[in-house]
This record gives C-alpha cells, structure tokens and sequence, in this order.
C-alpha cells in the first residue's frame, strides 16, 4: 500500500507521489525558531516528520527524496531576544541553532538534505516581494513597509476554511500599521529602531529598509531550493492559520501554480493534560529530561506513543514506559539476530508487512508499534505450527526499527556526573562498612530521584518513579 496522509487542504487521506518526471519527492516541513531551545512539544513535530522523511524514502529510495527543512533566524521572536540579551541576532541563532542540531542527532532524526536560513535567502524574499508589488497582490504602506493584500487572492482562506467576515477584509481601516485592511499581512517590515536594533536590509523597490515578514521566509526558501510546486509540506497543526495560509497565498499569486500538493499538519504535545509553560512547571526541553536520566531514544519512543494527528499528553511516566518498550525491544531483536534461532528461508519477509500497513495508514504510530509487540509475541512464543524466524524477518525487523528511528542499542540511561559521583561514594562507604554514612548518601540520592540497587559486587542506578 502507497504511504496514504491526511491532506489538511482536501481534508481525506491522499496517497503521497512524487508529481515530476524525476521521480523525485520534494518535502518542506517548517523549522524551528532559533531564539531559545526547542521544547519537546517542537520535538514531537520534528520526530513525527523525521518517520514521515524515513517512510519516503524506503518508499521512493533514498536519492529520490529531497527534504527541506528552514531555521527561522530573523523574525519578531528572534529579534526580541537579542534586544533582551543585546547581543547581535548572528551570535545567539547560532547557539541555539547548534542546541536544536546537538538535540536532533540525540533524537536519532535525519538531517535535511537542505537547512536554509531566513537571512540566507533575503534576496530571494525581496524578489517574490517585488513580483508580487508588480502583480498587484501586495502594497507598499506608508511606514514603507510591504503588505500582502489578501483580498487580490480568491483561494484565500481554502486551507484553514477561515470565513470571509472571520477575515474583516475592509478598506476603510487604517490601522497603526498603515495597512489598507486589518486582515492584510507584512511581506516586509519597514525598520524601526528602537524596535530592531541593528536588523535590517535593503528592502525591495520602492520599501523602506527593513527585514522579512516571517511568512514569505518558508515561501522564498520553498521556491529557491525545490521549485515552485512542492510535493509536501508540513509543519504543527498551529502554523495552518495563518503561516501556511499565507505562505499558499503569496506562493501561487507569485508563482502563477499550485504550491503544495499536500498539507500535513500534526497535533500538538501537551503535559500533564495542559499546555505546556514554564509558569506551570510541566515546559521541558530534551535537557530538562535527560537530566533527570531518561534517555532521548526513550523520548523518541514516547512522542511516537500516540497517533500524530491526535495531541498527545506527555507524562514522565510515559518515559518509563517507553525505556521499557526499548529494552523488550532490543531483547526481541537480539533473539532473532542469534543464528542459532533462525532457519534459510525466502529472500524476503511479508510477516512485518502489518508494521508498515499501519504506518503507510496516515502514520498510525500507537498501531505500527502495537503490531511490532504482536510479532515479537508471536517470533518469541511461538506455537507448534509457528512458522520459525528467518534471515529476511531479521532484516525486516531492523527495517521497521529504522523507519521509526529507534535505536534499541542506544538506549543506556544517561546518568548525570553528580549522581554518579554520589553513587561512588555510597558504594565506597559501604564498602568501608561506614553504613551512617551510606545510608545518608542514599538519603540524598533518594531526594535527587535516583535508587541505587546494591548487588554483591555492584550496584545499578535507576531513576525513581515520579
Ligand atoms: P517554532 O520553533 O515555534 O517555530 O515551532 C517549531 C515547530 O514546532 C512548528 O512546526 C510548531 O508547529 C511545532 N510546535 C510548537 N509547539 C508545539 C507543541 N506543543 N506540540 C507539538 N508541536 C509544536
Ligand atoms: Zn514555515
């Protein structure tokens, strides 16, 4: 069965294909901002599209996929921060675009085959600006800043069903920001100062010198690295109105064609049932977790817990869970890869085809790994007429592994140096028979969150239940 996805545009599950004779599949999936570190709300869209970028190309081949993926390095958020920190925007998207590829690689995700940078593509941004202008579906404001005019566009609106009146498309307002309509959007933004610091560049003709709206940046990137008709484009479910809305509005009034054959949107992460803020204390990045010793390939497995187009509530618990899952796994996986439990067989296995039924089935994660437990069930105890395991199952069971990017070897948990240093210390008094003093080191590994199983000759940390 072909990989089938729900298209938030045509809103049923489509078939993904490349459309060009090539026979390549071009994919954009929005990126993230780089003004702090991404939480694992942003994780979970980035590990969802990295199963979505591996079932491509197991389906296409490897060379026939081309995945886009942008860092939004200049827009209000990125600005405001070098504002609040007044450093220069250079010196602080650059850590925080580093943290994001630090987190990535800890999470297993493929790299794109392109990373671009808004402020690496502002020529091409003032270009589709200054078609636009020539077209007439943008205005140059009085501030000198450049607005879309959403009005010249009837399909805006096709993607998010947003109703016209919802819009308020009227002429007669004239906001603060000098637009002919409230509904209409910046393409670039005039400088102000006081507000952008040292940001800015030379606008397109006839604007003022400012810098990109955050919107044309995935339209000029799109255009510039896969063409003017992309196969996918992707991104959370909170970038459809009105980011990718806007993005289709300036891309096919620019491009004169259609700019994505299909929208995909996941759903978001909660915590705890809730949105996820610092204030409440349930915001974690993947730091925040691997510091109270769960590994990233256990928050993979977590966030591919539950369907992607269904907002999934991420518990700590679900991290004990999901290291569980990863050792059952790794076990399964060692039993078969023993050649002494497999027999010859055919050249190829149809008997782990239901993993990736599930997965070509609008990504039904929660399903795929269900059917992977099922077969281990079914591999391990087997009946007397159980077909046994061949050379093919093995291969087939390494394959469903890396389209959900799991890496059952890698799963240690990562314990931090002063839990450790505590937990030499307790093992080194007890050794000593100095028992106050280990039992007052347990004490304060207990508070830390960590149990310390003694064997005779060693010990084991855990983190404790929370
Ligand atoms: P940002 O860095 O804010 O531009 O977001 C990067 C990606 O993370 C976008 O695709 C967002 O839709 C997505 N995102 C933001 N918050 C969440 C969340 N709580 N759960 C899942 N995805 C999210
Ligand atoms: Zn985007």
């Amino acid at each position: 069965m072909p990989i089938h996805l729900f298209d938030s545009l045509e809103r049923k599950l489509k078939p993904l294909a490349p459309s060009r004779a090539d026979g390549v599949f071009r994919f954009y999936n929005c990126g993230p901002t780089v003004y702090a570190p991404a939480h694992i709300g942003n994780f979970r869209t980035f590990v969802v599209n990295d199963v979505l970028r591996r079932l491509l190309e197991l389906e296409f081949g490897a060379d026939k996929v081309k995945h886009v993926r942008n860092l939004t390095d200049v827009d209000d958020r990125t600005i405001g921060q070098t504002q609040k920190e007044k450093r220069p925007l250079a010196e602080i998207t650059k850590k925080w675009t580093d943290k994001f590829h630090a987190d990535c690689d800890a999470l297993n995700c493929l790299r794109p085959h392109a990373e671009p940078t808004a402020t690496g593509y502002i020529k091409e941004q003032v270009n589709m600006i200054e078609v636009l202008m020539e077209k007439g579906n943008a205005y140059r404001a009085a501030d000198g800043s450049v607005y879309f005019k959403i009005e010249s566009f009837p399909g805006y609106g096709g993607l998010s069903r947003i109703k016209e009146r919802e819009l308020k498309i009227t002429n007669t307002v004239a906001d603060a920001d000098h637009k002919d309509s409230v509904s209409d959007f910046a393409l670039w933004k005039a400088y102000k100062p006081e507000e952008d610091g040292d940001v800015k560049w030379p606008g397109p003709r006839g604007a003022s010198e400012g810098r990109p709206g955050w919107h044309i940046e995935c339209s000029a990137m799109s255009k510039s690295l896969l063409g003017d008709t992309i196969d996918l484009h992707s991104g959370g479910v909170d970038l459809l109105f009105p980011h990718h809305e806007n993005e289709i509005a300036q891309s096919e009034c620019c491009n004169g064609t259609t700019f994505a054959h299909h929208w995909y949107h996941s759903e978001h992460l909660l915590v705890d049932g809730t949105t996820m803020s610092k204030s409440k204390g349930n915001y974690y990045t993947l730091t925040d977790l691997v510091e109270k010793g769960y590994s990233p390939m256990a928050v993979r497995y977590a966030l591919l817990m539950g369907h992607p187009r269904k907002q999934l509530n991420f518990m700590l618990d679900s991290l004990h869970s999901a290291e569980s899952a990863l050792k059952t796994l790794k076990s399964f996986k060692d039993v078969l890869a023993d050649p002494r439990n497999t027999v010859d067989g055919p050249e190829a296995s149809s008997r782990f085809d239901r993993v990736f039924a599930a997965l070509h089935d609008d990504m039904n994660t929660p399903a795929a790994l269900g059917a992977l437990f099922e077969l281990r069930q079914e591999f391990l105890y087997p009946t007397a007429t159980s077909a046994k395991p061949t050379k093919a199952d093995v291969a087939a069971l390494d394959r469903a592994l890396w389209a959900f990017g799991l890496d059952v070897e890698g799963t240690v948990l990562f314990v931090p140096a002063a839990i450790t240093a505590l937990a030499a210390q307790r093992w080194a008094a007890k050794q000593a028979k100095d028992f106050a003093t280990a039992d007052a080191l347990r004490k304060e590994l207990t508070a830390a969150g960590w149990s310390m199983l003694d064997s005779k000759t060693d010990y084991k940390l855990e983190p404790l239940k929370k």
